[in-house]
């Protein structure tokens, strides 16, 4: 499944020939958008932009994004917002999602985790993703999920999902305070 969103730069716009430096901006531009769920994590945070690719001669930016999972509702909220992204930097953009390879929460910068962390959402813990390469023995129901608050290992599951499809909700059975928990994928 491909889906593309395509705007148009305003009418009357001059197209500029495309420098290293405005490539760069607009790169930069596109990684620092926020997670509309979690706007304290960027999209670079989260790992979902996988391509930008600038074409110098007619002005096209390429984004390729994998959304966190592939019905995730935020996927067309973060395509509008890149598009946006490029378009104010006077370029045409064309953003598609690509969800092969899936996303994992591996591509997760560490900066998102400690943010993640600092905002009050437990981080999934690099490297215990589902998908791919696991350590031998470690399955989901023994995986030890910290307070993002207190510390404490001692945490249980209390739904499956939490304030998004993304995220389970989990209690600290030593401060007692629920939590977000972002599900490692
Ligand atoms: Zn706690």
């Amino acid at each position: 499944m491909v889906s593309a969103v395509d705007v148009a730069p305003a009418a009357g716009e001059a197209r500029s020939p495309v420098d290293d430096r405005l490539a760069a901006a607009v790169e930069q531009a596109i990684r620092d958008v926020p997670d509309p769920e979690i706007p304290v994590l960027t999209l670079d945070d989260l790992g979902i932009v996988r391509e930008v690719r600038v074409d110098a001669d007619s002005g096209t930016v390429d984004v390729t994004l994998t959304p966190t999972y592939s019905g995730c509702p935020a996927t067309e909220v973060i395509a509008g917002d890149v598009a946006r992204a490029i378009t104010r930097h006077g370029l045409r953009p064309r953003v598609v999602t690509r969800l092969a390879p899936p996303w994992t929460t591996d591509w997760m910068s560490e900066r998102g985790r400690i943010r993640l962390r600092e905002f009050g959402i437990a981080p999934p813990a690099p490297g215990v993703a589902t998908r791919g390469s696991r350590v031998q023995g470690l399955s989901l129901s023994v995986r030890q999920v910290a307070c993002p608050r207190c510390g404490s290992e001692s945490t249980e599951q209390i739904a499956r999902f939490g304030s998004t499809p993304c995220k389970a909700l989990r209690r600290c059975l030593d401060c007692r305070e629920p939590f977000d928990e972002f599900k490692p994928l």
